[in-house]
Parts: structure tokens; C-alpha cells; sequence
């Protein structure tokens, strides 16, 4: 089922957009199956998940951290994961910085967009993704890679275009600023019902839990 599904994804998957298995709940096994499968970057929402699915999976596959992520979590964090996609506030900057000199790493970080402007939900607000940007970039042991974004969760895919166009654009906006040392690459957008709708909208991660491992418990 997992080895199926993962194939039938990556089959239709266009060139340069990577597929990121998002693994919450699942167990370390179900997670080492999708990598024999041919995922190669898992996304995790907790760290204490993460640290034992690495145990028995390892460096065969890249981790993404996908969740909210507290600042007493960056330490084990910063150890476990090649990707921090969820960067949502200066502090959280700060730490991420500080232990990722810890541990002689330089973490790439995507800013997380609250491309929804909901104020019950962790990221930056699209207005204020420029001056973050620029307030963040100074960190020397984090780099800033692009942006990421869930958007507000709909039924019907079609109507988390318009969130998806807001944060590609502001994505070329801040591309097209060439600020020295950063390298804006990475737009994460599209879960499992919507990510056909990301990729057209220029998404070139996607994050795909339930369509990989069945739905969740
Ligand atoms: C759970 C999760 C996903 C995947 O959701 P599915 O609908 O199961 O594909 C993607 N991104 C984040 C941040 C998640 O927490």
C-alpha cells in the first residue's frame, strides 16, 4: 500500500518538485517503508517522533521539520533535522541560530507564511514577510531558503488557489530583492488534497501525509 501509493506520487511527480512523506502518527516502520519506496525527505511535526523514526531510518532519507516548533525543542531539533520549514518568529530565529552553532551546523530554514492572515495560526503575515526577511537574514548559523505555507484548510482544493498565488508571488518578491549570502529556492505549499493545485501555482515541495500512508488514526 505505502510502496504503491508512494510510487504512483513520485510517477507523476514534474521535475524539480520534491516530494516531502509528511509522517506525523505514523510509526518508525511505516516511515522506513516509505524511504525503500523511494521517499527521500520525511517531514515531521514533533521532534520526540522524529528522534525515533531517525533511530531506525537514519541518514537514508533528509528530515523536514513541518510543525510548530518551541524554542525548548531547538537544541534536539537542530540534530535531527536537515530542514526547518516552519520559521515563524524572530525568537525562534534567535535560538535556532544559537544552537545550530552548537552544533557546528548552518540550518536552512523556510520562512512559514500565514498566507490565511488566520490569527488562531503560527507564520508570518504576508505584509510582514519583507522586513522578517531582512531582520532575519543576519543570522549566520541559519539560512533562509524560501518560503512555506498551509494555507486554510478547505474540502474543495480549488479554494486554496488563491493562497497559493499569494505566496508564490510573494516568494518572486522576495526573490527578486537578491539580498547578499541568500539564495531563495524553496516554495513548500500542497498536502495530500492539494497539492496538484500547489504544483500548478509554482509550489516546489509539497507535503504529503495521508495519500502515502492512509488516513490518519
Ligand atoms: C499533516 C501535514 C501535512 C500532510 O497532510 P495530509 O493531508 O495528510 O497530506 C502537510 N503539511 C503539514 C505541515 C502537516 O502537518
Amino acid at each position: 500500500m505505502i510502496e504503491e501509493n508512494v510510487s504512483k506520487i513520485l510517477a507523476a511527480l514534474p521535475e524539480g518538485v520534491e516530494l516531502v512523506a509528511a509522517a506525523k502518527t505514523r510509526t518508525p516502520e511505516e516511515i522506513l517503508r516509505a524511504a525503500d519506496a523511494g521517499v527521500k525527505i520525511i517531514g515531521e511535526n514533533y521532534v520526540q517522533e522524529a528522534q525515533r523514526a531517525f533511530e531506525l531510518v537514519g541518514h537514508k532519507v533528509k528530515w523536514h521539520f513541518i510543525g510548530h516548533l518551541q524554542r525548548n525543542k531547538v537544541k534536539k531539533a537542530v540534530k535531527v533535522f536537515d530542514m526547518i520549514e516552519t520559521l515563524d518568529s524572530l525568537d525562534l530565529a534567535k535560538e535556532i541560530d544559537k544552537r545550530s552553532a552548537q552544533e557546528g551546523k548552518i540550518m536552512p530554514v523556510l520562512i512559514e507564511i500565514n498566507s490565511g492572515g488566520e490569527p488562531q495560526k503560527f507564520g508570518v503575515m504576508p505584509e510582514e514577510t519583507e522586513r522578517f526577511l531582512q531582520e532575519a537574514v543576519g543570522f549566520k548559523n541559519m539560512k533562509i531558503k524560501g518560503l512555506m505555507t498551509m494555507g486554510p484548510a478547505f474540502g474543495n482544493p480549488e479554494n486554496a488557489r488563491p493562497f497559493f498565488v499569494e505566496t508564490k508571488n510573494l516568494f518572486d518578491r522576495i526573490k527578486s530583492l537578491e539580498i547578499p549570502g541568500v539564495e531563495i529556492h524553496y516554495l513548500s505549499m500542497g498536502m495530500t488534497n492539494s497539492y496538484k493545485v500547489a504544483i500548478e501555482e509554482g509550489a516546489n515541495i509539497i507535503r504529503i501525509g495521508t495519500k502515502i500512508f492512509g488516513p490518519r488514526g
